[in-house]
């Protein structure tokens, strides 16, 4: 590592932060970048670079999206009277590759760890009761969703 010069360690250092990543992969990537066209890690750089203040939470669901609604949201072929509860965004896109729900979502962004202090007021629990109070929307959870599908 000590043999790197630093324009390529520091790339190292970084990318072995990122999960499951260890010294010698994070290394081999650093490489691979190196190899990359010079207009493909521009690119890389920009789209890193802009990240975070290009991406928002919808404000209905709390998927993420660079508007305000997400385009799940601003779907009107979807029934937005079916809302599947999810854990996290990953959830969401999970449910999406199935390409057969077709009802709407509402991302809590974690669930409730009382060992870790993680509380109702941490997730967007309250978002969500006011939503179903709506008559128009009744909540679903996982295995609600899965017996939409069938
Ligand atoms: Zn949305």
């Amino acid at each position: 590592m000590s043999s790197l010069p630093n324009s390529l360690k520091n790339i190292s250092l970084f990318l072995e932060r990122l999960p499951g990543i260890g010294e010698k992969t994070a290394n081999r990537l650093a490489f691979f970048l190196l190899n990359l066209p010079e207009e493909d890690l521009k690119e890389f750089a920009e789209n890193v670079a802009t990240l975070k203040s290009k991406t928002k939470l919808c404000k209905n669901c709390f998927n993420f999206t660079e508007k305000e609604v997400c385009e799940i949201c601003d779907n009107n072929e979807r029934d937005h009277s079916i809302i599947c509860v999810v854990e996290t965004v990953l959830d969401l896109l999970s449910f999406e590759q199935g390409r057969i729900y077709n009802g709407v979502y509402h991302v809590l962004h974690g669930k409730i760890d009382p060992l870790n202090r993680v509380g109702p007021d941490d997730l967007k629990i309250g978002e969500l009761i006011s939503k179903i109070k709506n008559p128009k929307s009744k909540a679903t959870g996982p295995q609600q969703c899965t017996s939409v599908i069938n």
